[in-house]
């Protein structure tokens, strides 16, 4: 058989020992994983199924994402972080039971008139300073009352969403974890505050739950670390390959715009993925690939289906050798920098040519 073209290899037992990580910071929390947008472009079956008993919530965006965990067999609760999108969406919310966040007002008008036989579990989100999503902490009493007169709903507890953990000794973080336990002092129900950044940077956000996604995934949540620095293990690995190489003179451009010229010549390598596949449209030149191991660097801009390497270090490299994009010792973030972006968005972004593997 032929090599696949681009292949994203997830390793499973990578991801378990993440969540075990997760377990050491915050050993008296539950945990919810964020398995949301395809477990963050991993497979959102696979990873479900592979932390179904290690997890105690599965975070999910919308009806749909629980729907396929469900219909997969997997028995985690699923906590739809946008609560109902629209009031049609109510009913079979409730026929299902997953619990949903309640962040606005018009939610809490429509579960009125909501009648089923088990209450709806329900978190209430507080925006305690990201302003995004959830409502005014100091509307936190009148929110448990409202919840507790509705024999519908059960109320499970409080979230709120960090906008700076990822930052060292942020303010804006001590102010957000100030306005969220004052405004929830004294209320019934659980307390959830931290993403990745926040359970690992700022121990007073290890309440009652976590909700941690990209360490899971083996990246770092915190500016300037690697996974490896953290304990995390990288859980994708995207491979391609050589599929051609040239020596190009001196003063001759590669690629589109014509952008990089060779200063001495050049063996270019020619590698089958570009950003028709997810590899980051403005990666630089420099990004680091990896080829029969060896990091070099990517030059030129990266079209939709190659992008071109600088081969002058890497003399013994052949047509149909493996490129690593990243994953293994390539790490992520350091990818995710040089196209001024995250790792989060480079997982995300692998498009549907990519052949996922299991390991
Ligand atoms: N909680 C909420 C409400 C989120 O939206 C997310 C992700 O965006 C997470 C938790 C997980 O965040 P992270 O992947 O940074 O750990």
């Amino acid at each position: 058989m032929w090599p696949q073209r681009v292949t994203a290899t997830v390793d499973l037992s990578a991801l378990r020992h993440n969540l075990q990580r997760v377990r050491e910071y915050a050993p008296a929390s539950r945990v919810m994983g964020a398995l949301k947008a395809d477990a963050y472009g991993h497979g959102m079956v696979a990873v479900a199924r592979a932390l179904d008993d290690g997890l105690d919530a599965y975070a999910v965006a919308c009806l749909e994402e629980a729907e396929a965990i469900r219909a997969a067999g997997c028995r985690t609760p699923c906590v739809l972080l946008e609560g109902p999108l629209h009031p049609q969406e109510i009913e079979t919310i409730a026929a299902r039971g997953e619990p949903v966040v309640l962040h606005a007002d018009w939610q809490l008008q429509a579960l009125r008139t909501l009648r089923c036989a088990t209450p709806l579990p329900v978190w209430i989100k507080l925006d305690t300073g990201m302003n995004r999503l959830g409502f005014r902490p100091d509307q936190a009493r009148r929110l448990a009352q409202a919840v507790s007169a509705n024999p519908a709903l059960k109320l499970l507890g409080w979230m709120t969403h960090l906008a700076n953990a990822d930052a060292a000794e942020s303010a804006g973080t001590q102010a957000q974890l100030t306005r969220f336990f004052a405004a929830t002092d004294g209320l019934p129900g659980a307390r959830t505050i931290a993403n990745s950044a926040g359970l690992m940077a700022y121990p007073q956000a290890r309440v009652d739950w976590v909700r941690p996604g990209i360490m899971l995934y083996g990246a770092s949540p915190l500016e300037g670390h690697t996974a490896s620095q953290d304990g995390l293990l990288p859980t994708m690995r995207v491979e391609s390959r050589l599929i051609a190489m040239r020596d190009v003179p001196a003063g001759e451009a590669v690629g589109y715009g014509s952008e990089w010229v060779c200063a001495e010549p050049t063996r270019v390598g020619v590698i089958a993925m570009g950003y028709g596949d997810g590899y980051p449209r403005h990666a630089r030149s420099g990004t680091p690939v990896q080829v029969r191991g060896q990091t070099v660097a990517l030059i030129g801009r990266v079209s939709m289906d190659m992008i071109t390497v600088d081969l002058r270090n890497c003399p013994q490299a052949q047509v149909g050798d493996t490129a690593v994009l990243w994953g293994g010792g390539l790490p992520v973030e350091s990818v995710a920098e040089h196209a001024g972006t995250i790792a989060y968005d480079l997982f995300c972004g692998l498009t549907n040519r990519v052949h996922y593997h299991y390991e």
